[in-house]
């Protein structure tokens, strides 16, 4: 399949009008279009067609069990596919358009392939302007999970959607690197109106409990038990792992230099801070730095996180070592990532480790 790429120039929209209509037909008529989102790049497919969700699973080669959130236009669509509330309300009034899913009951009117086979149904309206524009003009919700095959970093650029998906999907529509470069907050609505975290994002335990009591699901931070249920199905599935063995090294950089260098290894990268940069350097003249941003602006490092991954699994390192990050506010977002790329694999240097 030739897959089409329209480029737009986000500062006039208005001259994409047609690029974006043309798009929207693509997906009125069962086709894949890859789109840009203010969280990652999304593989959007009609919400409405099973034959749609089945193409996605099938471009992504990801299990048909694990479902599609469906994008909407405005907050008040999810009307038509899912059981709202009050407490949906407050969040929609809050949060949205922007970075949030929530998770309640299905309606018929959600194919089952499209929610994995699941009672419910997760939605999240984007908030930005070429995701919303694209929704509107197809007239349909857009089931869209990240445009990366399963298993790969999601994708915050375009040129990452190109790796993985050109001659997979029919349109990919160049919008830009992605403003927050993780993926959704993904909450659970509850019957009684309290809230499960089922994915960290930009949107902090903090800022939703101060809509309603959260509850954080342990996959979040832990390693899922052998045999256990996962509330969200993605949770179960191994994630994004780099090819080499990410290691991530709780404690101050001077112990972190001591580490690296007792190892010896050759052809090792090393992931680090801004102000760890050139002292890395000097310290380990071998390894190869990539900068995650300064230590206090998370926002910069979830922006560079994936791209970072990418590129690494580039090379073939015997090793990526990184630093683990605070589980504060967006931090657990970082947190989550990197744990599960790293295989929860977490060397303690800090001084009052006790084992
Ligand atoms: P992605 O589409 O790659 O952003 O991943 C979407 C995530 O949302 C996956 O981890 C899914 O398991 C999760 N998800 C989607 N729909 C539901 C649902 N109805 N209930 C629980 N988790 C869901
Ligand atoms: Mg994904």
């Amino acid at each position: 399949m030739t897959t089409k790429i329209i480029n737009i120039d986000l500062a006039h929209l208005e001259n994409s009008e047609n690029d974006i209509k043309y798009a929207a037909e693509v997906i009125r008529s069962g086709g894949l279009v890859a789109f840009p989102t203010e969280t990652v790049y999304g593989l959007g497919g009609d919400g409405t067609n099973p034959h749609a969700a089945r193409a996605i699973y099938a471009a992504k080669g990801r299990p048909s069990d694990n479902p599609l959130i469906i994008h909407i236009a405005d907050p008040h669509d999810a009307e038509a596919y899912t059981y709202t509330s009050d407490v949906y309300y407050k969040l929609a009034e809050r949060f949205m358009p922007g970075p949030l899913t929530v998770v309640l009951k299905a309606k018929d009117s959600v194919p089952m392939e499209t929610r994995g086979g699941l009672s419910t149904v997760a939605v999240r309206c984007p908030s930005h302007p070429v995701a919303n524009r694209l929704i509107a003009l197809s007239g349909r919700p857009i089931a869209a999970p990240s445009a990366n095959l399963s298993g790969s970093p999601s994708p915050t650029a375009a040129s990452h959607v190109i790796d993985d998906m050109q001659g997979r999907i029919d349109v990919i529509i160049n919008g830009g690197d992605c403003e927050i470069g993780l993926e959704s907050t993904i909450v659970k609505l509850e019957d009684d109106g309290a809230l499960t975290l089922l994915r960290p994002g930009r949107i902090t335990v903090d800022e939703l409990a101060c809509i309603a009591p959260v509850a954080i699901a342990d996959a979040v931070t832990d390693r899922l038990a052998e045999g256990a249920v996962a509330l969200s199905p993605g949770m179960k599935y191994r994630h994004y792992a780099p090819e080499s063995p990410l290691v991530l090294l709780d404690g101050e950089v001077e112990s972190v230099i001591d580490y690296i260098n007792a190892e010896k290894l050759h052809n090792a990268a090393i992931i680090c801070y801004t102000e760890q940069e050139s002292i890395i350097k000097v310290a380990i003249p071998t390894a190869h730095i990539f900068v995650l941003g300064a230590s206090d602006d998370i926002s910069e490092q979830a922006k560079k996180l994936f791209a970072i991954l990418r590129e690494a699994d580039k090379h073939n390192f015997s090793k990526i070592y990184a630093p683990l990050p605070s589980r504060e506010g967006v931090g657990l977002a970082l947190y989550n990532r990197m744990i599960r790329a790293a295989a929860h694999t977490v060397i303690n240097l800090r001084q009052d480790n006790n084992g």
